[in-house]
């Protein structure tokens, strides 16, 4: 008898337990909500450390744990921009000074770069005039 029943198993592909007496751990569903006001419920079993945030099922932003207090979100320090730094190191007339010097400079460059280009449309113009002449 027991020849014809492993004749026709696969070895590892069919389990022979079944549900039927085995008892699960017990477990609570756990309830969070998304800042979208989506609910995702999670089941845990009844000794786990259960998160105070999870990821939303719907929409993937942090959702927070809905039956505990949330704790109180910490006094954030605002962070220092380049400008906030800036600031500690000059005055703002420093900076016009700064700024006008710069413009000046740049003002300078754009003027040889114009009168190189017009030198240059000159000289081409020359070169063309002489081949259709
Ligand atoms: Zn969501």
């Amino acid at each position: 008898m027991s020849d014809r029943v492993l004749r026709g198993s696969r070895l590892g592909s069919v389990s022979y337990e079944s549900d039927r007496h085995t008892e699960f751990a017990p477990r609570a569903l756990t309830a969070y909500d998304c800042a979208s006001g989506h609910q995702t419920t999670v089941p845990f079993a009844a000794e786990a450390d259960i998160p105070p945030t999870w990821e939303c099922r719907v929409c993937g932003a942090e959702a927070l744990r809905r039956d505990v207090e949330q704790p109180e979100a910490k006094a954030v320090k605002p962070a220092r921009t380049h400008w906030d730094m800036l600031l500690e190191r000059r005055t703002i007339a420093e900076l016009e000074e700064v700024l006008a010097e710069r413009l000046e400079a740049l003002h300078q460059q754009q003027g040889a770069v114009k009168a190189q280009l017009k030198a240059q449309q000159a000289a081409e113009r020359g070169k063309t005039r002489r081949k259709s002449a």
